[in-house]
């Protein structure tokens, strides 16, 4: 992963059928091939083949929203790292709160998920992290982050393939986000603790902050220091929101025609 920034990926999750998604790809690609900072988008699997066609050369990344830990076998209805490769995914989003929460996903999985990733080749591991809002009125926050990157992250992860996204719980799809003060201070703690998981190595992984990200807060919240970047839901299935977004953070689309 290139570590420059700003690192703006949308999750579009359950939403949408194949027209939709090629639409919404094709209004990005409108926008030009991304000059400063990485886009990228993890429609549902069942659109990974016909957006990464799409997008193929646009210079915007395409990865999955999940994959299996295990490489194949008797998993009814589960998509291994090795097929959303296949369909053309380079990236994978892991550990998201609606996959830890609302489908019991633990650490131990998430991590054996990276590990899955890592074999089949895809070059961008999303490990999704973030607090509940009990944790965060528990003023446990940290604590909670330490465990999530602990029992996550491999701790031989080659870091060049690794993004981490912050995200609290109760700021996913509520319209409620910390305090700049507050992320600022996470993304702090967040540095460290990276930087002490991964054998010093942890000083470039990019760390994106999600949560109700939209146009209007982007710019304060991506100027915020280890802030690299944001994990967009519902801004990113507005094409012109997510464009947004990302030129906040300093991103920047080359001149049409270069
Ligand atoms: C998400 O689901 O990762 C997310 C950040 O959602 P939203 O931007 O809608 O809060």
């Amino acid at each position: 992963m290139p570590a420059r920034r700003p690192f703006v990926f949308g999750n579009w999750k359950m939403n949408g059928l194949g027209s939709d998604a090629l639409a919404l790809a094709a209004a990005l690609k409108a926008e030009g091939r991304p000059a400063e900072g990485t886009l990228a988008v993890f429609p549902p699997f069942t659109q990974i083949a016909v957006v990464a066609q799409h997008l193929e050369g646009s210079g915007i990344l395409v990865g999955a929203q999940d994959c299996h830990e295990a490489a194949k076998g008797a998993y009814t209805g589960s998509i291994s790292a090795g097929m959303v490769a296949d369909a053309g995914a380079t990236a994978v989003l892991l550990g998201h709160s609606e996959r830890r929460h609302g489908l019991g996903e633990t650490d131990s999985q998430v991590r054996a998920k990276a590990e899955a990733a890592l074999a089949a080749g895809l070059d961008t591991l999303v490990i999704c992290i973030g607090e509940t809002e009990a944790e965060y009125l528990d003023k446990a926050t940290l604590q909670v982050l330490d465990r999530q990157i602990e029992g996550s992250i491999p701790a031989g992860i080659d870091v060049e393939r690794l993004v981490v996204a912050y995200e609290p719980v109760w700021a996913i799809g509520t319209g409620r986000t910390p305090t700049i003060e507050e992320i600022g201070q996470v993304h702090a703690h967040l540095r460290q603790k990276l930087v002490a998981h991964l054998d010093g190595d942890g000083s470039t992984v990019p760390i994106q902050y999600g949560g109700s990200v939209k146009g209007s807060n982007a710019g304060s919240i991506l100027a915020v220091p280890d802030v690299d970047g944001a994990l967009v839901g519902g801004a990113s299935l507005d094409p012109a929101e997510f464009t947004k977004i990302f030129t906040a953070g300093g991103g920047r689309f080359a001149a049409s025609g270069s």
